[in-house]
């Protein structure tokens, strides 16, 4: 008998069920809504621009494939730390930053740096309910514990803005906030700044560390700037620790190149090299170091200023497309006749939206009209294009009459 036999069938990812499903549909009419991937207009990959110029210059300069250091590529490391804090730490002396496998490696080199240094009593890290389907598994893999604080309001599908300053102000002292910098997944609601500014209240009142995870920066409003605006608020006020988990997936669309980082806000140059010190020995065992070429692309799109700015073009016009895509759908909805309020479409921000739509819809919409999301109703915004617009309305005002 095999040592192995004991070894159950795990569940299948929730995402990549409904891949294998669309997989099997062989209707021409059927949607992917399911993944978190940028589509062009033709419904097709796409792979910017300006990354692809960074490829042709990297070629062309013919570098050897020696390790980095522990903490990566030091010119992607320098040139994603000032992407996302810009000024608001300073010079960023006292910011330690080493790169991880994207952004899941960094929330994963990030929950192990808290388990191992939080000095908080409880180590617990709190996520907005609903969040991203990896945060929990991520972090209880880490040895913490892992709670919730409200987010969602179903009734508006908006911000539920007093539930979540309630939980966040009853939780215990010290505890570790996980918030999403921008774009939140899977809602799509985002707090405005004056929202922002009472969360970041809440937040530095409890003396909570604030771990931020951009996994979305400059996708949301089309500004990389606007994008990282309540993480520099906290980090511009100093009262509320900070750390950083950054991803390059979908705003470079370096999605399986892996390029991301993780970083701590110090006090001072003296701490930031503790703290980085510290960094290398988690990594160390881990992984070892990571890999070069995605991150060397990324530091020539982000230190080049032709490239630089090419890019930013890019991101704007994908962020365009997607909010361009909400502006359809909820307008085509409208026009079909739907009685029911479709403005959270166009209120909510970034690759998803929440629709509201219940489980058994979602089972209608895939069975019916060949259309798959995952059963919380989230729709992956970045699936619609011009050309089945029109066909997604119709589907959702079906299941929704
Ligand atoms: N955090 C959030 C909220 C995300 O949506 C994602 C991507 N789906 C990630 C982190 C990490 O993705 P990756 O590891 O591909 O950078």
């Amino acid at each position: 008998v095999s040592s192995w036999a004991h070894v159950e069938m795990g569940p299948p990812d929730a995402i990549l069920g409904i891949t294998e499903a669309f997989k099997r549909d062989a209707d021409p009419r059927k949607m992917n809504l399911g993944a978190g991937a940028y589509r062009t207009d033709a419904g097709k990959p796409y792979v910017l621009s300006a990354v692809r110029r960074a490829e042709a210059a990297l070629l062309a300069q013919g570098l050897d494939k020696e390790y980095q250091a522990i903490t990566g590529v030091g010119a992607f490391t320098r040139a994603a730390a000032e992407l996302a804090y810009a000024g608001a730490a300073g010079d960023l002396g006292r910011v330690a930053v080493t790169q991880t496998i994207s952004g899941t490696g960094a929330l994963r080199v990030g929950g192990e740096f808290l388990r191992r240094f939080h000095g908080g009593g409880e180590r617990t890290v709190y996520v907005p309910a609903p969040t991203w389907g990896n945060h929990a598994a991520v972090f209880r893999d880490c040895g913490l514990k892992v709670g919730q604080y409200r987010y969602f309001d179903a009734q508006t599908n908006g911000l539920a803005l007093g539930a979540m300053l309630e939980d966040l102000r009853a939780l215990p002292r010290g505890s570790i906030v996980l918030l999403h910098a921008c774009a939140h997944n899977p809602t799509g609601v985002d707090p405005t700044a004056a929202q922002w500014a009472e969360i970041q209240q809440a937040v530095e009142a409890g003396e909570h560390v604030a771990f931020f995870d951009m996994a979305y920066q400059g996708f949301a409003s089309g500004d990389a700037d606007r994008d990282a605006g309540a993480l520099r608020a906290f980090v511009a006020a100093g009262r509320a620790p900070v750390v950083l988990a950054q991803s390059f997936a979908k705003n470079m669309g370096l999605y399986g190149e892996r390029v991301g980082t993780f970083s701590v806000v110090g006090a001072d140059a003296q701490e930031r090299a503790r703290i980085e010190s510290q960094l290398k020995i988690i990594v160390r065992p881990m992984y070892s170091n990571p890999p070069v070429h995605g991150a060397r692309l990324a530091a020539e799109v982000l230190t080049n200023p032709e490239l630089r700015a090419e890019w930013l073009g890019e991101v704007k016009g994908m962020a365009d497309r997607i909010i361009a895509m909400r502006a359809a759908l909820r307008a085509r909805l409208e026009d079909a006749g739907s009685a029911r309020p479709w403005q959270h479409i166009t209120d909510q921000i970034g690759m998803f939206c929440y629709t509201g739509l219940t489980p058994e819809q979602v089972d209608r919409l895939a069975r019916d009209f060949h259309v798959y999301l995952t059963r919380d109703g989230r729709v992956s915004i970045a699936g619609i294009t011009s050309g089945n617009v029109q066909y997604l309305a119709e589907s959702i005002h079906s299941v929704t009459k």
